[in-house]
């Protein structure tokens, strides 16, 4: 019952997210206007806004314009709610969860964000990173507390030096997210994600160009290779 409950505050939240992920880097408000089709603008009726499910039963089209709502909604809200389950099994109700919560809502913005717009808003890392940071230095610290100064610090060098190296194959919001992601996993677990990162993201590059899809130059976000071995290490180590 309660991982019901857990799971369907998590969607609703999840659909806050993926609609401020998008929302947030084309400068728009995230209340105003309310959510309406970008082809047709007709404005969202409460049943069309029932996190995945609506987009299940209008088989992911308006139902006006029939133009196809992009997957990234049901994909950001689903991704969100699995979390939020998967921390409050792991956590329950500890400092961590809010941790870890916190960590995930930044992540999954980040995600969407970077799909659409190849960007890493720091408004985003702005508004997460401060009470993570706050968290993770006071109410739930790594062991030795200071880990996780080291892996922020350690994080954005590291990542400082490869996009130097890379000459803007990694962008400056990749690097800000790393100091985040250092302060979250420490200073081991963040190596260990970068690892994981690279392997996902050298996967989905290889793939891709078995596929033909991308060409070699095609430019490819890292930030959603980031967020996912950010949290494969995250709760694979909990
Ligand atoms: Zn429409």
């Amino acid at each position: 019952m309660e991982t019901i409950i857990v799971g369907v505050i998590g969607l609703l939240i999840g659909s806050f997210l993926t609609a401020a992920g998008l929302r947030l880097p084309a400068k728009q408000s995230i209340v105003y206007p309310p959510s309406a089709c970008p082809f047709c603008s007709a404005r969202l009726r409460p049943w069309n806004l029932v996190p995945v499910f609506s987009y299940v039963w209008q088989f992911g089209r308006c139902t006006r314009c029939r133009e196809r709502i992009s997957p990234i909604y049901p994909a950001g809200e689903l991704a969100f709610a699995v979390l939020a389950v998967a921390s409050y099994y792991i956590f329950g109700w500890s400092m961590e969860l809010a941790a870890a919560l916190l960590f995930s809502a930044m992540l999954v913005m980040i995600t969407v964000s970077d799909l659409r717009y190849m960007v890493i808003p720091d408004r985003i890392l702005l508004v997460f990173s401060v009470p993570i940071a706050l968290v993770r230095l006071t109410v739930a610290p790594l062991d030795p507390w200071w880990d996780a100064a080291a892996g922020s610090a350690g994080g954005f060098l590291l990542l400082f030096a490869a996009a130097v190296v890379s000459r803007g194959g990694l962008g400056g919001g990749d690097v800000k997210l790393y100091a985040v992601v250092g302060l979250m996993l420490g200073f081991s677990g963040m190596l260990l994600s970068l690892a994981a990162a690279s392997i996902l993201g050298l996967c989905a590059g290889l793939a891709g160009v078995f596929m033909n899809k991308w060409g070699r130059k095609t430019e490819i976000p890292f930030g959603p290779f980031i967020a996912a071995g950010a949290l494969l290490v995250y709760f694979a180590g909990a």
